[in-house]
């Protein structure tokens, strides 16, 4: 009997059946574009071989016009046929299936040939679209069904039509974008037309056997934008059209509410969903932070879906679904929704891969093999460097020991999880233990290593983290002054007004750790809901709650303060940062740039501003903490190679600066494949 009865279930599609409810979303990873189609056949297969019920692929541009990027993948030749084939026959070899979704863009498209119904611009691309005739809309039209036409003959089992998150078919459908007044602009009928005719001309060029997945914006969180009754009208029009079925989209691009980050509560959006049920009689998927195969349980019992669309969780482990199935779920490795690796990369210009498995779309170049010579190996530092080194080198067959002088694995990963909106990293931090204790490794605990007891190893592995930075500010002696490490393991109470020195990632999470009290908002749907602002869009037009966001009032007050006269916030993550900054200018956080710090006071501490020094003034202050970035720690390391041993040096104890848990992960699993 298996704990997961709904989602291990079978779904027919009449012509074909998925082994179970588990979509894989597409995800836009670059791997297309490499052209290196071996590559991303084995990414897909590796999926397929994790028993996934269908994937679907990343964004296919359609045409030049449509496309997300100039040189995105698109499949407008006999050639990209060709290449595809590779991905299609591999996936079926595994036994899985797979879909491809084609994305029009519309004004989102990142050039100066995008197009929409109307020459509005977006706020988040330069480019004006240029408004389409009606010659260029059928030009559309004719372009994604050829395209849908050349996914089948490319072996693919269905096309995913992407219908959402304000792409060029969710801009004809709401006002906001769609000024026209012929027959695709004005009513709703009329807005509707485009993304019907699509589906409906599609069915028509592929026959019945074909899955046709539409992606439908069940809430746009934009201003202008669907109701739920037009939601509703769009999905029944959609089945009438011949799709198989209906996929959940959640927020246009542009919206300024976080849909999929992790401080996002799991499952934040399946009672939206939900709404759907029983409108359409096509099967229905939900999206959004489903991370682990309990809270999909959860959310199709629920009655929410059909099925559900899981992406990032099929990043870091392409084994998901099997795991579950063999009722070894707590091997799976988490997505901890932080985007570091995944959405951070896409928008960075790099191939996607995900901050807990590197190997995510390196399989062919990242392989763990078992090892030739078996090894002892000690490892020092139980962090995400050390975790992942100790579990990649017992995985290839070595005997390892891991050593840490704190009473709990994990390193720094436990003082983040401490920060409201972070909860992910237990869960981490859970699966690394499981994974040790799985794995056989031998674990010392409450261990401080020195160079003396590291003698009887073939090898050694440093991973010892870091030392918060002395920031040497007079007066920094006083009482009231703490580090990072003492406000998150909660080991001194804080006042009621704070200074933060220093605004990197830990003095941000420092502010937001402040702000709150009592339980964190990402673990409380209706809080949180009232926090950014979404509300039932069958209520309020896009779910956007008509007094805007309500946060519960900030439990201090809190200044962020850093020496660099740029925009506080400015390097954080690039699809997260925004979130961390508005989260506290909701709670009132203020951010100072380009200060001095000239003393810490028993006011608060007295800041200058500029080369010059200028303008002195006491930001008052019951408590400064210190955030004021960080050291290698090299000790040991430093001491080994003194007796004559030479360790291999990695995560934070190798290099301090930017470090990052996606750096000592990959730098331990990487370094372990190899010894
Ligand atoms: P560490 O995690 O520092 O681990 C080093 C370990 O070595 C420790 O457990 C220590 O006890 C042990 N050790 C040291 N010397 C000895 C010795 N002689 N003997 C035995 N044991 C020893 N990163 C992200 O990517 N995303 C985030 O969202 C994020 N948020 C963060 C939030 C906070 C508040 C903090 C503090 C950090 C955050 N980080 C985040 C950073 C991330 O946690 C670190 O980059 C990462 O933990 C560094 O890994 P590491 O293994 O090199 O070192
Ligand atoms: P950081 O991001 O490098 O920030 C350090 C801060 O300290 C900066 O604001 C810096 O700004 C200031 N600073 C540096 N030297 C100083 C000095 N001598 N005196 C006073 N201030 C000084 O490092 P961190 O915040 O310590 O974070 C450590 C690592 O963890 C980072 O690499 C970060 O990426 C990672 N992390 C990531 C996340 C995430 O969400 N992805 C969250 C937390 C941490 P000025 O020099 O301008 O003053
Ligand atoms: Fe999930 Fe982070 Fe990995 Fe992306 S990088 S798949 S968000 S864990």
């Amino acid at each position: 009997m298996t704990a997961y009865p709904h989602l291990l279930a079978p779904l027919d599609l009449g012509f074909t059946t998925l082994k179970n409810r588990v979509l894989m979303g597409s995800m836009h990873t670059g791997l297309e574009e490499t052209k290196d189609w071996n590559r991303v056949a084995e990414f897909y297969a590796d999926r397929a071989r994790g028993e996934v019920g269908l994937m679907v692929t990343g964004g296919i541009g359609p045409n030049l016009e449509g496309s997300v990027l100039p040189g995105a993948a698109m499949m407008v030749s006999d050639q990209d046929i060709a290449n595809h084939q590779i991905v299609t026959q591999r996936v079926h070899d595994a036994g899985g299936k797979i879909a491809m979704q084609i994305l029009h863009a519309g004004r989102y498209a990142y050039g100066p040939a995008c197009v929409a119904p109307s020459p509005v611009k977006s706020p988040i691309s330069p480019f004006a679209p240029t408004a389409l005739d009606s010659a260029g809309i059928e030009k559309q039209i004719a372009d994604i069904v050829a395209t849908a036409q050349r996914a089948q003959q490319a072996g693919y089992d269905g096309v995913e039509i992407m219908g959402s998150e304000g792409y060029f078919l969710n801009q004809f459908l709401v006002t906001h974008t769609n000024k026209r007044e012929d027959e695709w602009g004005g009513s709703y009928e009329n807005r509707m037309r485009l993304p019907i005719e699509v589906v409906r001309r599609t069915r028509a060029a592929v026959g019945r056997n074909f899955i046709i997945i539409y992606r439908l914006s069940m809430i746009d969180l934009v201003p202008n934008g669907s109701s739920f009754d037009e939601v509703v009208q769009l999905a029944q029009e959609i089945e009438k059209a011949g799709a198989t079925i209906i996929n959940t989209g959640i927020g246009w691009h542009e919206a300024r509410i976080p849909t999929i980050a992790t401080s996002v509560p799991r499952a934040a959006f399946a009672w939206v969903t939900k709404k759907l049920m029983g409108q359409v009689s096509i099967p229905v998927i939900t999206s959004n932070r489903i991370n682990t195969p309990d809270v999909a349980e959860s959310v199709l019992a629920d009655g929410c879906a059909d099925m559900v669309s899981m992406a990032r969780p099929m990043l870091a482990d392409a084994d998901f679904v099997a795991k579950a199935k063999a009722g070894k779920a707590e091997t799976i490795a988490p997505c901890i929704a932080c985007n570091q690796a995944c959405l951070d990369h896409t928008f960075g210009g790099k191939i996607s891969s995900c901050l807990v498995n590197p190997r995510a779309c390196y399989e062919t170049e990242l392989t763990i093999t078992p090892a030739d010579v078996k090894k002892s190996i000690a490892v020092v530092g139980a962090g995400p460097a050390g975790l992942s080194a100790a579990i990649t080198a017992a995985q290839r067959g070595h005997k390892v020991t891991l050593i840490d002088r704190a009473d709990d694995i994990g390193g720094q990963l436990n003082i983040a999880k401490q920060v409201p909106g972070k909860e992910e990293f237990w869960g981490l931090v859970d699966w690394y233990r499981t994974m040790v204790a799985d794995l056989g490794i031998d674990v010392r605990l409450g261990t401080t290593a020195t160079a003396d007891m590291l003698g009887g190893f073939d090898q050694v592995v440093i991973a010892t983290g870091v030392q918060p930075r002395d920031p040497q500010i007079p007066g920094q002696d006083a009482p009231q002054v703490l580090s990072y490490v003492d406000v998150l393991a909660n080991k001194a109470p804080v006042g009621a007004t704070v200074a933060i020195i220093g605004a990197g990632g830990i003095g941000f999470d420092v502010a937001e750790y402040l702000v709150h009290d009592g339980q964190s908002p990402s673990e409380n749907l209706p809080e949180w809901m009232r926090e950014w602002g979404v509300s039932d869009p069958s209520v309020h037009r896009a779910g956007l709650a008509p007094q805007g966001p309500q946060p519960a009032p900030p439990a201090r007050k809190v200044t962020l303060l850093q020496r660099k006269a740029e925009k506080p916030g400015k390097r954080l993550g690039k699809t997260t940062g925004w979130i961390h900054r508005a989260a506290l200018s909701m709670k009132g956080v203020t951010m100072v740039g380009g200060v001095n710090y000239e003393e810490i006071t028993k006011d608060g501490i007295l800041v200058s501003y500029g080369a010059a020094r200028e303008n002195p003034t006491v930001i008052q202050a019951e408590t400064i903490v210190l955030c004021a970035g960080q050291l290698s720690d090299r000790s040991l390391a430093d001491a080994l190679i003194a007796k004559g041993i030479q360790p291999h040096v990695i995560g934070g104890a190798d290099v301090a600066a930017e470090l990052d848990a996606k750096r000592a992960i990959d730098q331990g699993t990487r370094l372990a494949a190899t010894l």
